[in-house]
């Protein structure tokens, strides 16, 4: 790559998004791919679950959802079938989803392939620095240089860094919009391989959930989403990860024994979607926009559709077709609706977590079936009617 190369497209960020949008944009024009990263995929920092693509059609009825999807078994660690719900009582509650548990890099590393196999150009290893107009400066085991884009996408997760360069408000400033995600894998515990388990409780887990995602029978990710806000003062992220797994009543009884293989951490945006999301030539999709389901964390979906979107989008800007604008009325269009749906329900289920009690209480009221509705970022009347009446006592 010389120092005046030119793209159509630059695609910052290789993660999901990123490398969907690079797949798509390629189909019709010139692509730079760029991750920071020298290995694709890691670290990882994802618990890897993703519903099969029927319960995705379900989650995304308005989309058009990306042939990234048809990944192959390979990506995955195991298939899982139930959600399973524990209140802070330890009342369960479960559904079925058919859901893959994936090997995150190794996904990662097939979208990846999938967008050189269309075309894309890929840089490892190299940040982005700086970014002026259509000049993107980057850095990295390929040196420095200057490359100018047409359009310009940026995937690069929470945080985004083209999105402050273009003037977009991050979705990290509001602080009860970011979660602080920490997990294990672990192996040696004795866990439901066919059940995902989502653990509540605020002595445990304030103002999230904590998980047990399988990965075989004696192997899973641990982990768990917390608001640094709703967090007792001194205690730490690991300490609430360690408290559960060596003292929840139900919890620990599984994980007992288990061995640490791998410490995973991320940033989760769950305060939705930027206000604004293209400016100029350039568009911001996935993490880095706030595009995930803010009742579960889930962004994997969310962010193959914005990237599918925002890569159609680059390649019809660039030949003409259509302006960039029209990238924010898709996205809003295809899964504007779940994104906005599932901040308004995580905000009511803030009010609930302050309190043991109530949180169990609204746990055993909702049923199973409108449980997994609001998983997919959808909100029945009834539950509606029920989450407000008891936010109004809360006062
Ligand atoms: C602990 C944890 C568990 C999770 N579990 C789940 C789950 O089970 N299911 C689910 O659906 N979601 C889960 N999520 C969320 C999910 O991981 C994200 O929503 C998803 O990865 C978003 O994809 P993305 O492509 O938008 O961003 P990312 O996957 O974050 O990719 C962004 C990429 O941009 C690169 N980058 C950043 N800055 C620069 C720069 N300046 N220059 C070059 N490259 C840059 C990064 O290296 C990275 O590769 C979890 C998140 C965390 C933190």
């Amino acid at each position: 790559m010389n120092s005046d190369s030119h793209y159509d497209v630059a695609i910052i960020g290789a993660g999901p998004c990123g490398t969907t949008a690079a797949r798509y944009a390629a189909e019709e024009c010139s692509v730079l791919l760029i991750d920071r990263r020298k290995t694709i995929g890691t670290p990882v920092q994802c618990a890897g679950f993703l519903p099969k693509y029927d319960e995705l059609e379900e989650l995304m009825p308005d989309a058009d959802l990306p042939d990234t999807f048809g990944y192959p078994a390979s990506c995955a660690y195991t298939e899982t079938r139930y959600q399973r719900f524990i209140a802070p009582t330890g009342d369960t509650k479960e559904f079925g989803v058919e859901a893959d548990v994936l090997d995150r890099k190794r996904f990662d590393q097939y979208l990846a392939e999938r967008a050189v196999r269309a075309g894309a150009d890929l840089r490892i290893g190299t940040r982005v620095t700086a970014i002026d107009g259509r000049s993107v400066e980057i850095a990295g085991m390929w040196g420095s240089h200057t490359i100018s884009a047409d359009a310009i996408i940026g995937a690069d997760g929470p945080g985004s860094f083209v999105a402050k360069a273009a003037g977009l408000p991050g979705v990290e400033d509001d602080p009860m919009g970011v979660a602080h995600a920490i997990a294990y894998d672990m192996t040696g515990v004795e866990i439901d391989n066919e059940a995902i388990e989502m653990y509540f409780g605020r002595n445990f887990v304030p103002g999230g959930y904590a998980w047990i995602v399988p990965h075989s029978g004696t192997s899973a990710n641990v982990g768990m989403g917390i608001r640094k806000a709703m967090c007792e003062p001194g205690v730490t992220f690991r300490d609430y990860l360690h408290r559960f797994i060596e003292e929840h009543p139900i919890a620990s009884k599984k994980l007992e024994g288990g061995k640490v293989t791998s410490v995973i951490a991320g940033m989760v945006p769950v305060g939705g979607a930027l206000r604004k999301t293209c400016a100029g030539n350039v568009m911001i999709a996935g993490d880095a926009a706030g595009h995930l389901i803010a009742t579960n964390g889930g962004g994997i979906p969310t962010a193959m559709v914005a990237g599918k979107i925002a890569g159609e989008t680059a390649a019809g800007v660039v030949n003409g077709r259509c302006d960039i604008e029209e990238y924010e009325s898709r996205w809003q269009r295809e899964i504007g609706m779940q994104i906005r749906t599932s901040v308004y329900v995580r905000k009511l289920m803030d009010g609930m977590m302050r309190s043991d009690p109530m949180m169990t209480a609204v746990m055993n009221m909702i049923s199973p079936a409108h449980t997994k509705a609001l998983q997919r970022g959808q909100l029945p009347d009834a539950v509606k009617r029920l989450l407000v009446g008891m936010q109004r006592r809360l006062g």
